[in-house]
């Protein structure tokens, strides 16, 4: 077999059988095939396509490039909750101790965020003394006693998909149904869940703009994942504005904290509902969607969920009296206004934008090594749907100093208003069962 035969049948529009995907993974993971190859390869692929059979091959290959979770040492139901990615998601940081109070077992490996989207870790990481560096006993151990565990990556989990994105990022060839779900499921599957719900983004602020391309995508994840029998979900939802009211580490960490209270963001709120209670439902934890609603509501009420983050705080290292005391995170020093600059109605809000303004400021990152200030980050409190007048305030940007007037400019020229009145959006926009 030839690298080079693989590239030009795929230019060609056929489909590549079982033994070119294998020979192709293989060879790029070992060094035999050079960065070029897989490059023109990726090319052809984007603009050629994967179907499900070449999919299927994709993510298995990746999958068995490296070590895979044994979640059998997990007693009970575990399952793993996977976003697309999108800027004011900190759904984790609540779902998972909502699911682990109601009995579930959330075992997750997360990651780190990268230019306009933020990630879990950087997030929890805001809470002085936690730590996501945890070795696989202690891991187990955790999830095993309180039923919830987020930190990094331990293992060598899938490191095809880790030398493929690599190249991906840098030959724009991210944006493939086939690449993409092939890159995400196989990181799932290495995780060992046995139901997977994967959210995938759709808006401005999301890897999919649209919500045909966000549909083809989740059926393509959820395709791979009957064919390694496992339970998956994709649940479409809005990333057309800033997710809850917070974006930035901390400011998010003490979103999630009220949310747990009863106090979080009406959005934010309802989409924690949904993915806690499809993943409920789904495991047979109960009947139907209404009876998990309320026992989801049972939980926080009685602070049985409130308690879950804080003994996953102390398991990881963190400090407990974060919950009732916000002022023990980094604070920024300075929270300055940011106004409108039109009356009416919000149409719409760039929010991928909103996420660059946040990263400018300090909240993420621009290249992997670039080191992130948890205390800055912004508040939206005018969404799509609500009347502003010219100079009423839309926003709060927390601000240690860096790049404040660029981010309050950015912030201001992403909000979009119209003198029509504008219905407010829904969260969940659909969901694919498998
Ligand atoms: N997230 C991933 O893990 N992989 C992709 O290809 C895109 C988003």
């Amino acid at each position: 077999m030839r690298a080079v035969d693989i590239i030009i049948k795929k230019k060609n529009g056929a489909s590549l059988t079982k033994e070119e995907i294998h020979y192709i993974i293989n060879g790029y993971v070992n060094g035999n095939i050079p960065d070029y190859q897989i490059s023109a390869l990726l090319m052809a692929i984007c603009f050629n396509r994967l179907d499900s059979e070449e999919r299927y091959y994709l993510t298995k290959e990746m999958l068995e490039s490296g070590e895979q979770i044994d979640l059998s040492k997990v007693n009970g139901l575990c399952v793993d909750k996977h976003s697309t990615g999108g800027v004011g998601d900190k759904t984790t940081l609540v779902i998972a101790p909502i699911l682990a109070a109601c009995g579930l077992k959330l075992a997750k490996m997360s990651g780190r965020g990268l230019g306009h989207t933020g990630g879990t870790l950087d997030k929890l990481e805001s809470i002085p003394g936690l730590t996501v560096d945890i070795s696989s006993d202690d891991f187990f151990k955790q999830v095993n006693e309180i039923g919830l565990a987020v930190i990094g990556q331990t293992a060598n989990i899938t490191p095809a998909d880790k030398k493929l994105y690599s190249l991906r990022d840098v030959t724009g060839t991210v944006d493939s149904v086939g690449l993409i779900s092939g890159s995400i499921m196989s990181k799932k599957l290495a995780s060992g869940a046995s139901t997977i719900l994967l959210d995938v983004k759709v808006g401005d602020g999301a890897f999919m703009k649209n919500i045909a391309e966000a549909k083809e995508l989740a059926n393509a994840m959820v395709d791979i994942g009957k064919k390694f029998n496992r339970s998956c979900i994709a649940m479409l939802t809005d990333m057309d504005q800033p997710l809850g009211e917070a974006v930035g580490n901390s400011l998010e960490v003490i979103e999630a904290i009220e949310t747990l209270k009863g106090n979080g963001p009406t959005d934010f709120k309802k989409l924690c509902y949904e993915i806690s209670s499809e993943l409920l439902v789904s495991s047979q934890m109960f009947k139907c969607k209404d009876e998990a609603k309320k026992a989801i509501d049972d939980v926080i009420s009685s602070g049985k969920a409130l308690n879950k983050l804080k003994e996953m705080i102390i398991y990881q290292g963190g400090n407990p009296d974060v919950i009732n005391d916000y002022s023990l995170f980094k604070t920024a020093n300075n929270i300055v206004e940011v106004k409108s600059i039109k009356t009416g109605y919000i149409e719409k809000i760039k929010t991928e934008n909103c996420g660059i303004a946040a990263m400018l400021l300090g909240a993420g990152r621009q290249t992997k090594e670039d080191i992130i200030d948890s205390s800055v980050g912004i508040k939206f409190i005018k969404k799509i749907g609500d009347f502003v007048n010219k100079d009423d305030i839309i926003a709060y940007v927390h601000t240690n100093g860096k790049n404040t007037e660029s981010s309050i400019e950015l912030i201001q020229n992403s909000y979009i208003i119209t003198d029509k009145k504008v219905e407010r959006k829904n969260i969940v926009l659909d969901i694919i069962r498998g």
